[in-house]
């Protein structure tokens, strides 16, 4: 009985062989343990009521919007001083002040932004809470009143703008405070300027996956077809769509 065993053992290990790697002779529980290197220590955020995601931000995130101040924004029109308002532990797009980016680049990062459309709904379609946050300054996820607000799919909340649409409509109503997380690897190009692979983003809204990994084709125009620019790293950027749309509790994290 014990030689059949070994047998069979030495069976499936030549079988093995033939689809993976070979296998050392003798497993242990301790073959398969790695031990280094050792994830670093990360502090979760605390508890917090004045967010709509329960959390403040992590220890090791940057902090682009506490509330506060717009220190870490300027205008993306001019890199002159960021004119949005701020109050409540809010920023809030200011009328003709355009839209604000931060000073700071990026690349691949976990984003997470809350905002809110206005409590006061006015206007219909794409002309209701209209925002967007523009991933290293082209691509845009847009924000939107799409709360019982029927506009075309590929442009309401959650999608990335005219070129996917969301899974679900998560929305909540106007003047309710929303999240959004998102997964943001950046397109790699060769010297040539031929792009080696494309952007990627998975976006959860309201702790719901609205986007999972989904290829962004090229910029995000109004007007025209996705456009492949070469580029390096860029800005989170947000859209001044003369709408005063707020948003608060923005940090980030650089993977
Ligand atoms: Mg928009």
């Amino acid at each position: 009985m014990k030689k059949r065993s070994l047998t069979l053992g030495l069976l499936a290990c030549s079988a093995g062989l033939a689809l993976a790697q070979p296998q050392p002779t003798k497993q242990t529980p301790e073959s398969t343990e790695v031990w280094e290197p050792v994830p670093r220590v990360v502090t979760p955020g605390n508890l917090s009521p004045s967010t709509a995601s329960g959390m403040t931000a992590p220890s090791d995130a940057i902090v682009l919007f506490d509330g506060k101040n717009l220190d870490s924004w300027v205008s993306a029109k001019d890199g002159s001083a960021a004119k949005w308002t701020v109050g409540d532990g809010a920023m809030t797009v200011a009328k003709g002040a355009g839209d604000v980016r931060t000073k700071q680049e990026f690349e691949d990062y976990q984003l997470h932004i809350e905002f809110r459309t206005p409590a006061q709904v006015e206007g219909t379609g794409q002309g209701r809470g209209n925002s967007g946050i523009f991933m290293q300054g082209r691509y845009e996820l847009q924000v939107l009143d799409s709360y019982n607000n029927r506009t075309y799919s590929n442009g309401q909340a959650g999608s990335i703008y005219k070129q996917s649409m969301p899974m679900v409509n998560v929305s909540r109503k106007p003047g309710e405070w929303q999240t959004y997380d998102v997964i943001y690897t950046a397109p790699r190009f060769n010297k040539d300027g031929q792009m080696l692979f494309p952007p990627y983003i998975t976006v959860i809204h309201n702790g719901v996956i609205v986007q999972n990994h989904t290829a962004i084709r090229g910029t995000t125009p109004y007007v025209g077809l996705p456009m492949v620019q070469p580029h390096g790293k860029g800005p989170i950027q947000l859209q001044d769509h003369n709408n005063p749309t707020s948003y608060r509790n923005i940090w980030i994290r650089e993977i």
